[in-house]
């Protein structure tokens, strides 16, 4: 096999692994392979003490610990990229079936970004991967179209819950889906609103003076699949004194999109255009330091992370400074003495699941604090890891096993086992999807249990 040097035009930004002092301890930069400059020196950060083949607390590394198998774990993933990178799979590395099988468990949970003593990013360098697989193959296959897309169709998914309801009753039609598309016969299709949120909501709201604005950017899953969630959290929002402008596309443009469909999906340009789509809109706000306060973990988060990755220019400081969780906003207003939100007693417990992300990026402790204010709520939380759905990883045929797998190490079980009457709060869509499928249980967003308890 070849090992002389790669010509990788890297399709992301790596340019923040470029220089030891921009990202701290990466490693020896001589161990980085002789190709793919930034992104070569991302894959080196991981330092082979193998603290993402444990099983205590936490959340890394899911596919490790439901395989048991050193093949599955962050270190071994970032030794194959390497080993890609340094020539020793050919001229085409990201073709090869060595690499694909190291990526394929992989559910860009981010617990190797919190958790791993180097912070070695797994879910980004996959990205990077990903794309890179698709130029070398020459197209991308339909069922990765299919998912990436969905905020671009969502619109049109109620048109199409017959569907799910006829896989159902007929799992012949489940089966033939299965082999067409490859999405899993026994999943279940996540089911459209008849109403969208934001087509519902005024395009501007007066400003009174001395008003406290906030901006609330409702994702696609939020807007299509339960606008209950954002209607939930515009109500809290406002029960709370806040004036709350919804992120809106300008007149005639297509729904505002984070990009996360696309990125996890490895279409980069794509997931580039809808960030910077979302960047115009949301930087006059930012610059003008309103909080932009987000429901769904995974879409709200991008902003603070990868887009960082995506070449968006200056502006995304600002934004990533303004984005913020519902939870981490209602936290820190509550900290600075400015939260008015009158809540009344609500005497029963919930059982709280946090999204992979929230984890990673420290949401917790503010979910904790926000469902604390709720008087008389007895509040647990489960120790878990990826709940398995992790986006679409769970859809699909080839992954169902494992990803129920996943919810099985912990989720799954507790869900079962709370009494019917106890709450559950999973703020990830996927997550609330894996429950539904895994315990047979409706798991509700944070926004929701509050506006319950608003007086
Ligand atoms: S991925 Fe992180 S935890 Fe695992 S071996 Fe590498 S440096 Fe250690
Ligand atoms: S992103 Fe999650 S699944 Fe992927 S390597 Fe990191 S910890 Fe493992």
């Amino acid at each position: 096999m070849s090992e002389k040097p790669l010509q990788i035009k890297t399709q992301l930004d790596w340019s923040a692994y470029e220089s030891h002092g921009s990202f701290g301890d990466f490693g020896d930069a001589e161990a980085a392979p002789a190709s793919g400059g930034g992104y070569a020196k991302a894959a080196a950060v991981c330092m082979g003490k193998r603290h993402c083949q444990r099983k205590d607390n936490g959340v890394m590394c899911p596919s490790f610990r439901v395989t048991d198998d050193e093949k599955h774990s962050t270190h071994h993933r970032a030794a194959t990229l390497k080993a890609a990178l340094d020539g020793k799979f050919g001229e085409h590395p990201f073709l090869n079936e060595e690499l694909a099988d190291a990526l394929e468990l992989c559910v860009s949970c981010k617990g190797c970004k919190s958790e791993c003593p180097h912070g070695v990013d797994m879910a980004l360098l996959r990205v990077e991967a990903l794309a890179q697989r698709w130029q070398q193959l020459g197209r991308i296959p339909l069922r990765e179209r299919v998912f990436a897309y969905t905020p671009r169709y969502a619109k049109y998914l109620k048109l199409f819950n017959w569907v799910g309801a006829t896989r159902k009753r007929l799992p012949l039609i489940a089966k033939a889906m299965e082999s067409w598309l490859g999405i899993a016969a026994k999943r279940s299709l996540p089911r459209a609103a008849a109403q969208d949120f934001i087509s519902s909501q005024p395009r501007s709201v007066a400003v009174n003076e001395g008003a406290r604005e906030v901006v609330l950017l409702v994702d696609t899953f939020s807007n299509h699949l339960d606008p209950q969630i954002a209607q939930a959290a515009l109500e809290v929002l406002q029960a709370a004194g806040y004036t709350v402008h919804i992120a809106q596309p300008a007149a005639g443009e297509r729904a505002l999109c984070c990009g996360r469909t696309f990125l996890s999906n490895g279409l980069i340009d794509e997931a580039r255009n809808e960030a910077s789509r979302l960047l115009a809109t949301l930087a006059p706000y930012a610059e003008r330091g309103l909080p932009i306060i987000g429901l769904e973990p995974s879409c709200l988060l991008m902003l603070r992370d990868e887009y960082h990755a995506l070449g968006l220019g200056v502006r995304v400081a600002a934004l990533a400074r303004s984005a913020l969780l519902l939870e981490e906003f209602l936290a820190r207003e509550h900290d600075a003495k400015r939260l008015e939100l009158a809540l009344k007693p609500l005497n029963e417990k919930v059982l709280v699941h946090g999204h992979c992300h929230q984890k990673a990026f420290g949401a917790m402790p503010a979910m904790g604090k926000v469902l604390g204010l709720v008087p008389g709520l007895q509040v647990e939380f489960i120790e878990s890891s990826c709940c398995g759905m992790a986006g679409s990883f769970g859809m699909e045929a080839e992954h169902y096993a494992v990803a129920m797998q996943m919810g099985e190490l912990s989720l799954l079980p507790q869900v079962r086992a709370a009494a019917a009457n106890t709450l559950l709060i999973a703020n990830g869509t996927s997550c609330r999807h894996q429950i539904r499928d895994g315990a047979a249980r409706e798991a509700r967003h944070l926004a929701q249990i509050l506006r319950r308890a608003l007086r």
